[in-house]
């Protein structure tokens, strides 16, 4: 259930309204919006009675939620989410570029990367740190060895950082060492470690499950939003279908029905999406035409040493021209890359 508040109510009636809510055993989760501050029930089993609500002081109306997923949904909440990463913030008319290497490399390559991408424009840096492998004989990452990396680059040069987390356990040490705590797909139905990082008090992009209907996904972020974080940020990357000609199959098209159901922002890794370099550009230029907040794609110095997924991952010059395009195609979009 939704308590939508007169324009004019005043803060001391939506105290109230919350301590009501409250005194019923159920959570209130207060929304301001840009006209209005709305109010968001969850808790409840059964259908709530309007009447204790409704009579309320500054109350306007009370609307039922027809959505599974409550707190994500644009019904609860008509503004778009703005997310804030260091001097970034993932909002409407932006256009957020998060990349960096598969998984967490030498200091050097790390600090050769975050420096390239401060050069560029941007300042948010993906690395894993803990990586999920298909086999257990793949390069499983640099674990807190790659936390301490990841550290050290952004105390030498300010970028921010962006890793993977796996397990509930990791969270802690994850959150400290992280700007943004990323679920990859394999994890996107853990449900013990989604309410584990809806309390870690860090921005969180949650990526969609390879084979997660967009309704799965965002019950996923409910998890995330029912834990009291606010800040979580979707990322399309690909999933499974019968076409063989790519990774996975980007499915760009999940990117207007999540702004229709939802104001969470939304991004896209071309990266995985696609599973080769040279595809990562167009569908990156792809995203931002579909309406996307943002991409997160792989980058190497020298994308063929890389210790994991080197065959998506752009070199320097390709990431390049790839900004330079975004930016000739943003203008006109009224968007502006950061
Ligand atoms: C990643 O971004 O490093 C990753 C493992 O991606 P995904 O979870 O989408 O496979
Ligand atoms: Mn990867």
């Amino acid at each position: 259930m939704l308590i939508v508040m007169q324009s004019q109510a005043t803060t001391e009636q939506v105290k109230e309204v919350v301590h009501r809510i409250e005194s019923m055993g159920l959570d209130a989760h207060p929304m301001p919006g840009s006209t209005r501050t709305a109010i968001g029930i969850t808790g409840n089993t059964a259908a709530i009675d309007p009447s204790r609500l409704t009579g309320l002081a500054g109350v306007r109306e009370m609307i039922r939620v027809t959505k599974p997923f409550k707190l994500a949904s644009r019904e609860m909440q008509v503004d778009d989410s703005r997310v804030a990463i260091g001097p970034v913030t993932v909002e409407p008319k932006s256009f957020v570029v998060i990349a960096g290497p598969c998984s967490v490399e030498s200091e050097e390559i790390m600090l050769q990367t975050a420096e390239f991408l401060l050069d560029s424009g941007v300042s948010l840096l993906r690395a894993g740190a803990f990586k999920p492998r298909t086999s257990p004989y793949s390069f499983q990452g640099l674990e807190h060895e790659g936390l301490r990396r990841l550290e050290s680059t952004r105390n030498a040069t300010g970028v921010c950082i962006v890793t993977e987390v796996m397990e509930p356990e990791q969270v802690d040490a994850v959150a400290a060492s992280a700007d943004v705590v990323q679920i990859g797909t394999r994890n996107m139905q853990n449900f013990p470690l989604l309410k584990r990082v809806g309390k870690c008090g860090k921005p969180v992009l949650l990526k969609r499950g390879m084979s997660a209907t967009l309704e799965e996904w965002l019950m996923a972020a409910e998890y995330i939003l029912a834990g009291g974080n606010k800040d979580v940020i979707l990322c399309e990357r690909g999933v499974r279908t019968f076409a063989n000609h790519t990774r996975n199959t980007l499915d760009l098209s999940v990117v207007p029905c999540v702004k229709d159901q939802s104001h969470l922002p939304v991004l896209v890794d071309p990266s995985h999406g696609t599973g080769r370099r040279d595809f990562v550009i167009p569908m990156a230029l792809a995203s931002l035409a579909a309406g996307a907040d943002g991409i997160m794609v792989e980058i190497h110095p020298d994308p063929e040493q890389a210790v994991s997924d080197g065959a998506q991952t752009m070199n320097f010059d390709q990431f390049t021209r790839m900004m330079q395009s975004l930016r000739q195609i943003a203008a006109p979009l009224g968007r502006t890359i950061c």
